[in-house]
């Protein structure tokens, strides 16, 4: 082998994701995210800080609900260090904080016997965070000045990690010292052995009337809380049927939360714990899942499609060159102005090449874009981004001889053209960009569907609802079978025309075919019924 084709070693960064909350990501963390060439991660991660991953990274799943599905940890540990020494920078995203229960121990271990560099990025933990977001401090100075972080299933670890026969750690645990361990206790993997951890606390000297709370799914927006007493916990759970992932938090701290809790109130929206997945480009994504967040969903952005300007740019360059020639510049894409901007500026034009020219936005965010990259209010936007509004509304009494130019992407429908020039205008359509197909999402986006936890999913053209199709797609399977229960919800009439020709049943069409307009008709969705 001669010297340059060894491959440099990677580096694996043992990354703390945060407990959920996408928010809770170290910046540190999100760096190393989007630079590495490969994420490793499990379920606890957050399924949104994906779409951070660098353009092209690859993305393994290594961790399945059930323990006996999991990939096992010495394999997870042959995966980093293989990659790793393949050259490839390695991003081991982790629940939580990697050492905090999270075997990030052990994967170092296994990367410094390997030679394999590594570094670690600390993360929230979900011990301290699950509880703050139910409004329990784990200390206070009036009720606890100690916390222990304490695993209630260690069974189980040692199993998983193939290092223990099963069974082996049973029995082994001190819980005199676990009972007294601080002031408040907080166990993590606790749900299983729920029944063991109260009795035992109780049996090693805490009051049974010693307040607990489960935290399930902590900071998510799905997240719920039971409490009770060591004496009631069990049963409390097993009414409100919590399962795992949860936090077990017992101490006098507990009793704060009726007077600290906030995140469950944060909104009355229907939306509330809604999962809800958004398909748009990554770069237009952030306003609906904004709006989304506000009403108390998670929304997690899967894009499938990838808007790419246009390599050759003389069309552009020479339409620019002849911009005084035409009445008006038509932008019915918030996707267009931006480049179209970007080219302007290139060939050392601005705003005032647009002199004398009107300008026309469809649909207020477009106008809002204009307003952004160009400096340029719109002298024109109709009231509906349909092509009945733009032809209707359109503010020249004669749309005949005037001459239009309309950047738009290279494959858009020709029906607005085709109508404004059977009215005698002569439209120019200028491609400035291309909507590409973005796979990258797939098969995390079918884990989620198959595992039913979508409740929705939002298409926002009909390139979202193809890419989507090809982005999901299992040959033995429909779409709609895919798909399941999860409810389809569409922009407007083209894009819900769109998913009913790959068999997908459209729950909902938003009254207002705007990104806000979407919002408020998933509202709707689960909004009790008006008597
Ligand atoms: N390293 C992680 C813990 C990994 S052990 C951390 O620092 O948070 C896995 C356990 O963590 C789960 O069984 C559960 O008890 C807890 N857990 C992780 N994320 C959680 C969340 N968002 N809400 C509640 N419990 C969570």
């Amino acid at each position: 082998m001669t010297l340059e084709s060894t491959p440099r070693i990677g580096t694996v960064y043992l990354i703390g994701a945060g407990p959920g909350d996408p928010g809770l990501i170290t910046v540190r963390g999100m760096e190393l995210l989007s630079t590495c060439d490969v994420v490793v991660y499990d379920r606890l991660a957050h399924p949104s800080l994906l779409s951070h991953a660098r353009r092209g990274a690859e993305k393994i799943y290594v961790g399945k609900a059930s323990a006996q599905h999991a990939m096992r940890q010495p394999d997870i540990n042959a995966l980093l260090i293989a990659n790793a020494l393949e050259g490839r920078s390695v991003a081991r995203l982790k629940g939580g904080d990697p050492f905090v229960f999270g075997r990030g121990g052990e994967e170092a271990e296994e990367c410094r016997a390997a030679g394999v560099p590594f570094q670690i990025v600390p993360g929230v933990t979900s011990a301290i965070a699950a509880p703050a977001y139910a409004g329990i401090p784990v200390t206070h100075r009036d009720a606890a000045s100690s916390f222990a972080v304490i695993t209630g299933h260690e069974r189980d670890d040692a199993r998983e990690s193939g290092t223990r026969a099963p069974g082996e750690a049973e029995g082994r645990r001190n819980w005199v010292h676990i009972a007294h361990a601080a002031d408040t206790l907080i166990f993590l993997m606790g749900v299983e052995a729920l029944p063991e951890i109260a009795s035992r606390l109780q049996e090693n000297g805490r009051d049974s009337e010693t307040p607990v709370a489960l935290v399930q799914w902590g900071t998510w927006a799905q997240q719920r809380v039971v409490s009770g007493t060591l004496a009631t916990i069990v049963e409390d759970v097993r009414q409100a049927g919590l399962t795992p992932p949860a936090v077990c938090v017992v101490g006098e701290v507990v009793k704060l939360r009726p007077a600290l809790q906030w995140f469950e109130s944060l909104t009355t929206s229907p939306l509330n714990g809604k999962r809800i997945l958004v398909t748009r480009a990554r770069e237009q994504a952030s306003e609906l899942s904004e709006l989304l967040r506000a009403k108390g969903a998670e929304a997690v952005e899967f894009p499938v499609i990838r808007i790419a300007p246009l390599e050759d740019c003389t069309a552009i360059d020479e339409a620019l060159g002849n911009l005084s020639t035409y009445d008006w510049v038509l932008f019915t894409s918030i996707n267009a102005v931006p480049i179209f901007a970007e080219r302007l500026s290139k060939l050392n034009l601005d705003a005032r090449a647009f002199h004398g020219i009107k300008l026309a936005a469809i649909g207020p965010a477009t106008a809002d874009a204009v307003r952004r990259h160009l400096g340029i209010r719109a002298d024109f936007v109709p009231t509906e981004a349909v092509a009945e509004a733009v032809l209707g509304q359109w503010p020249d009494p004669e749309m005949s001889g005037k001459r239009i130019l309309f950047p738009r992407a290279l494959e858009g429908r020709e029906t607005l053209p085709e109508q404004m020039r059977a009215r005698g205008a002569v439209v120019d359509v200028l491609p400035v960009y291309e909507t590409l197909y973005d796979s990258e999402s797939g098969e995390e986006m079918r884990r989620l569907l198959n595992e039913g936890r979508v409740d929705a999913i939002t298409f926002t053209s009909a390139s979202t609802v193809q890419n989507f199709a090809l982005a999901v797609s299992i040959p033995s399977q429909s779409l709609a079978e895919t798909v399941g229960k999860t409810r389809i919800v569409a922009i407007g009439p083209v894009t819900a025309a769109a998913a009913r020709e790959f068999g997908l049943v459209v729950d909902l069409v938003a009254d207002e075919h705007t990104i806000p307009g979407l919002a408020t008709a998933l509202e709707t969705l689960w909004s009790p019924p008006h008597v």
